[in-house]
């Protein structure tokens, strides 16, 4: 086996991390952990620590780790048959059977699944659907995407250009210039406008209409938005912004692009985030909680309005030019069928459900009485904690002061990964929705203690 010394050498010279300060990790001068085993909620390291992983990986394990059903799934179909392309009509009877079962649990006007590898090219495909679909109804100028400042929807060229946070587009010369941003619904973050929740909201779909209208609604084709805002602060919406914001993309003929990488199977409590706020998606995007993250799976799904135009498309021009090789990879698809049949028989989505709300009520009850503590929020297995030097008027830290990622190094120490969200001092939490209540006791109370330590 190689030592601990062996694999940072190497580590440090050869391998690229994403999203990673790349200087400062080759100089040896940020942390390196090398992962090596992981049950449950916990996970393992070479140094001998046992961690408890609040975030899921990246939201993503959401069965928690060391599902051997998963496992043995997917070392079955890789004898059977690791590989065959799903071009011109081929399927295996995994792929074929992940696709019914997503469709069977998505809302009633979804019909088909496109599966590709990761959140972000299922993103690229839903914009490359979006134009072709108005391609096919003659409407060559409605191709511009709106997407919310603060969103996330990947990294790739498209994608990175409609995630709204800067660390994305600086230096990549994104976002292009089909994509619009507009305000996403965080209201603590916009003290300035002196304004009630409701009128914020207002506000927020006021500002769509307005830009609805000075691009011109035959200029836009969608609208792609996460249920909960996700990597931008976990941010559930105030009431009523759903039904507004569907009601003014109806009125100008706008598709919904839904992306529940993160709120796709259970994490909300419910199956969809979707069924969660009264979305009715054109387009839902999913990947993390498709596979638990046991092997790379993501998805398009399409409502049958969208479908039919598909299908029209091809009776007009031929074959649908979008494809990825591993499109509907057999490993991914032994991977989904099992994760979402373990879903189903543990009950994840009603403990998302329960244990979500004992969580969230746990941290609010501990946290919010802190005077640095600004808000505490959160929505099923979505929980936030976002820090604020002064309280009573929403005054931030100042970003160089790096609280955020004081407080999970803090938590970190205590054994708790929690997440440092990447704008503004936001501590986040996502754990494995099969999470119990003694270990949300034990991430609320280390959180508590770690809060208290960093702000002594
Ligand atoms: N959409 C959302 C809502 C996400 O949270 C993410 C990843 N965090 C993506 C898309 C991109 O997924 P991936 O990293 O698998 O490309």
């Amino acid at each position: 086996m190689l030592t601990n010394d062996q694999l940072d050498k190497w580590d440090r010279e050869n391998f690229f991390h994403p999203s990673t300060h790349l200087a400062q990790h080759a100089r040896g001068e940020s942390p390196s952990r090398i992962v090596t085993g992981g049950e449950g909620v916990f996970i393992e390291d070479r140094d001998g620590n046992r961690l408890l992983d609040a975030f899921a990986g990246l939201y993503c394990v959401n069965v928690g780790y060391g599902r051997t059903e998963i496992a043995e799934a997917i070392a079955a179909q890789a004898k059977e048959l690791a590989y065959y392309h799903a071009y011109v009509g081929h399927g295996t009877e995994t792929s074929i059977t992940l696709a019914k079962m997503v469709v069977e649990r998505a809302p009633s006007n979804m019909s088909k699944v496109y599966f590709g590898l990761g959140g972000s090219d299922a993103n690229e495909t839903n914009v490359k659907l979006v134009w072709y679909y108005n391609n096919i109804l003659g409407r060559p100028e409605k191709k511009k995407i709106i997407s919310r400042w603060r969103g996330y929807h990947g990294s790739g060229l498209m994608t990175g250009s409609l995630t709204g946070l800067e660390l994305f587009h600086k230096k990549f010369d994104l976002p292009f210039a089909q994509v619009l941003h507009t305000e996403a619904p965080y209201y603590f973050r916009r003290p300035e406008l002196d304004m009630t929740e409701a009128e914020f909201t207002a506000h927020c779909v006021a500002e769509l209409e307005e830009l609805i209208a000075n691009e011109g609604a035959d200029t836009i084709a969608a609208f792609i938005a996460e249920p909960v805002l996700g990597t931008g602060g976990i941010v559930p919406p105030p009431a009523g912004y759903w039904k507004e914001i569907q009601r003014v993309l109806k009125k100008h003929d706008i598709l919904m692009i839904a992306d529940e990488v993160v709120t796709g199977f259970g994490r909300l409590g419910t199956m969809f985030g979707s069924d969660h706020y009264g979305i009715e998606a054109d387009i839902i995007t999913i990947a993390k909680g498709l596979t638990s993250a046991y092997a790379p799976l993501s998805g398009s799904i399409i409502s049958k309005k969208v479908w039919e135009v598909l299908e029209r498309g091809t009776d007009e021009n031929g074959p649908i030019g979008h494809g990825w090789t591993y499109s509907a990879h057999p490993i991914g698809a032994a991977a989904g069928v099992a994760n979402l049949k373990l879903i189903d028989e543990m009950g994840l989505v009603a403990n998302a459900r329960e244990t979500g709300a004992y969580f969230n009520e746990a941290m609010r009850t501990a946290l919010a009485g802190h005077a640095k503590v600004g808000d505490v929020r959160g929505e099923g297995l979505l929980c936030a904690v976002e820090f604020v030097d002064d309280k009573a008027s929403r005054r931030f830290f100042d970003p160089s002061a790096k609280v955020g990622p004081a407080v999970a190094s803090a938590l970190l120490k205590r054994g708790v990964i929690g997440r440092a969200m990447p704008q503004g001092d936001i501590l986040g939490f996502a754990p494995p929705l099969c999470l119990t209540r003694a270990e949300a006791d034990r991430i609320v109370e280390e959180t508590r203690a770690a809060v208290t330590e960093v702000f002594a």
